[in-house]
């Protein structure tokens, strides 16, 4: 009830926001004023000036005083209400107080002249349009609260009635207004003063309306910069400010970019769950912002974080804040890792500066001991082959720039090669040769790696099927899927479409996917997997033992081949547990129905070891390397590759 009273007469509590837009519809409104009535007045002086100098209508000197006293006054009032007001608009700094003691003081000159004038005149002409001008003017067009609006018109009116009563006297004897004037003065002021109170309401509504677009807008701003999540700023913004801090003219020679990453990030996810994983991303973030304050820091995507510093000595910052993520680690061993790029003077692109920051940050993933990799001209080389491969691996492909190599497999029982696997490489003009260690990864990065395996499995085909041509015996060959040809296209339709096309059986083509594709498996391809199977193709794990979840790999999916990783050969004779551990694999993997196959057999001893435990197959430089086809059948002519040989 209190409140509604309050609201009614306008005292209720506004927001700074409806404050400052009344303020400003006041100096706008004044600003037509003052000009209206500067004008009015400089005509009223050079009128009463004109009529001084030529001498009609002579009046007393202090008529002329008093007269010009008041044109000055008000034309003075106005001067001022006007320059503030300019001054208000073009957004220069302006005192409020200056402001709102020039509108109380312009309210009153405005109105006490127009009571004076037309009071002076109302007895000659009863002529009350000064008097209502000015009202207008003061009361309506300015925005009063209702309660101020009232009390000012009335005040006014009340002022301006009872000096017109005392004004007009008949025989030396006051007689007062007539009524008709009294019911007139009446009716003005209600009219005033509802022109009043509802200028305000107007204005009132108009100024909450503002304010709510204004607080839309405002967190329509906020969610365009900032990351949902986290809380910090968001890509969006980091690139737009960070080209604005790259083309200062002065910019600092230290600035850097820095790409952080939390190592072991999608393990923890999967440990302790998406909830858990979201708040590490908090805090880390918030740790990162704070850290580095001053600097401009940002989420750029998933566990990684960008900031540009000027801070030389962020090496240091960065191990604080894996120290403090190190605390909420529990089974997982967190850590962060940086790069850092120094954009060169000419350089302003930020997207670049990041990626080149990113790069180097990547660089040191497997090496335990780096926290921080500052990029080089070492990086900028490997920089600039990766661009390279992403941007030519379509014309490689169509220039017949990548081959197919093939490394016999030879089983343990008859010494005899029972397959190949398929490995690419690639010729390059340029670069030379290069091995998968160069291509794979980046082209896995760029989401372009099917482009580079259906193009294996369309050449190993055809080698098969010329090759069936010549009427010789063929053996299977197993080629190499990423994990990502399953989300980049129907690689199972396409195997099946280029078997078709070429003529070839299914078990002529093995499929080899790795450990590590398979820890962080997705439906897509689970069910791809199942499909595979179901169409009668064998599936080979391949790498068994390089990651962390190869035995949580065999519970959750069926597979005809286990490829035990090389490593597990590197001890074999020095170390005792290397051998448990092989034999282990081994029976394993008899029990579960699967073939056996170690890689990387270079040594007789490691051979017999590996048949003397009873691994069905082997694979490695012992035999040969990955070769090309024609040298291949060269070699298998000349019977080199046999494991007779080796026992
Ligand atoms: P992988 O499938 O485990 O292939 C075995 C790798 O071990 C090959 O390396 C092979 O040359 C090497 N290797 C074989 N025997 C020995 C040995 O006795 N000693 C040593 N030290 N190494 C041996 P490569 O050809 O460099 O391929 C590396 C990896 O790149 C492959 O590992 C495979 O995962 C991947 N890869 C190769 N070609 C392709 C491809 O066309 N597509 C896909 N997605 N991946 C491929
Ligand atoms: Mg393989
Ligand atoms: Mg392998």
């Amino acid at each position: 009830m209190k409140e509604k009273l309050l609201k009614i007469i306008g005292l209720e509590k506004k927001t700074p926001y409806i404050r400052d837009f009344f303020f400003a519809a006041n100096i706008r409104a004044s600003i037509y004023m003052s000009v209206i009535i500067a004008a009015l007045e400089l005509w009223m002086i050079i009128r009463l000036l004109s009529r001084q100098l030529n001498g009609i209508d002579i009046r007393s000197t202090d008529y002329y005083i008093s007269h010009y006293f008041n044109y000055g006054l008000l034309l003075s009032a106005a001067v001022a209400m006007f320059i503030y007001a300019v001054f208000f608009i073009k957004g220069k700094k302006c005192s409020k107080i200056l402001g709102y003691l020039l509108k109380w003081a312009f309210m009153i000159i405005c109105l006490s002249f127009g009571i004076e004038i037309s009071v002076a005149d109302y007895s000659r002409s009863e002529q009350v349009f000064t008097f209502l001008t000015m009202e207008l003017f003061a009361a309506c067009l300015l925005t009063w609260t209702p309660i101020v609006g009232f009390f000012i018109i009335t005040v006014s009116y009340g002022i301006f009635y009872f000096s017109l009563d005392s004004t007009i006297v008949i025989n030396s004897q006051i007689i007062g207004t007539t009524d008709a004037t009294k019911i007139n003065l009446f009716i003005m002021w209600i009219a005033t003063l509802f022109c009043s109170f509802s200028n305000y309401s107007r204005t009132m509504s108009q100024a909450k309306k503002d304010e709510n677009l204004e607080a839309a807008n405002r967190s329509l701003h906020t969610i365009s910069e900032k990351d949902e999540l986290t809380g910090i700023h968001n890509m969006m913004y980091f690139r737009s400010e960070s080209e604005k801090k790259l083309s200062e003219e002065n910019r600092s020679a230290d600035l850097r970019f820095l790409f952080i990453d939390i190592e072991n990030f999608k393990s923890y996810n999967e440990t302790y769950g998406f909830h858990k994983g979201n708040e590490l991303l908090k805090k880390t973030a918030h740790l990162i912002e704070s850290r580095f304050s001053g600097s401009l820091s940002a989420r750029f995507s998933d566990d990684h974080f960008v900031v540009l510093t000027e801070n030389t000595g962020y090496q240091r910052v960065i191990d604080s804040i894996a120290d403090e993520i190190k605390q909420d680690q529990g089974d997982v061993q967190l850590n962060l890792k940086c790069g850092a790029y120094r954009p060169k003077d000419d350089e302003n692109d930020p997207g670049i500066a990041c990626d080149r920051a990113r790069f180097a940050c990547t660089s040191i993933k497997k090496h335990y001991s780096l926290s921080c990799k500052e990029y080089d001209t070492v990086l900028e080389d490997r920089y600039r082959l990766k661009h390279y491969i992403v941007n030519n691996i379509d014309s490689a492909a169509e220039n017949g720039n990548i081959r197919v190599f093939y490394q016999p497999i030879i089983s343990t029982d008859t010494g005899e090669i029972v397959g190949f696997e398929a490995l690419s490489r690639w010729y390059d003009e340029k670069f030379g040769m290069m091995f998968p260690a160069v291509f794979i990864d980046v082209l896995e990065e760029h989401r372009q790696i099917h482009k580079l395996d259906k193009y294996v499995i369309e050449r190993v085909c055809a080698d098969i099927q010329a090759e069936r041509e010549t009427g010789n015996e063929c053996r299977p060959v197993s080629v190499n899927l990423s994990r990502l040809d399953f989300e980049l296209c129907d690689i199972v339709g396409f195997i099946c479409e280029t078997l078709e096309k070429y003529g070839i059986d299914k078990k002529y083509l093995d499929i080899e996917i790795t450990e590590s594709a398979l820890s962080s498996c997705s439906d897509l391809l689970n069910s791809s997997i199942n499909k595979l199977r179901e169409l009668g193709f064998k599936i080979w794990l391949d790498d068994f033992g390089s990651g962390y979840s190869s035995l949580n790999v065999l519970k959750d999916f069926r597979f005809d081949v286990l490829k035990i990783d090389m490593k597990f050969l590197d001890g074999l004779g020095t170390n005792k547990n290397t051998s448990l551990i092989l034999e282990n694999i081994v029976s394993l993997s008899k029990q579960l129905d699967m073939v056996s196959l170690t890689e990387g057999v270079e040594t007789p001893d490691q051979y017999k070891f590996l048949k003397d435990i009873g691994c069905g197959r082997v694979q490695g430089y012992l035999f040969s390397k990955p070769v090309p086809k024609n040298e291949l059948k060269e070699k298998i002519r000349t019977g080199e590759i046999t494991a007779h040989g080796q026992i």
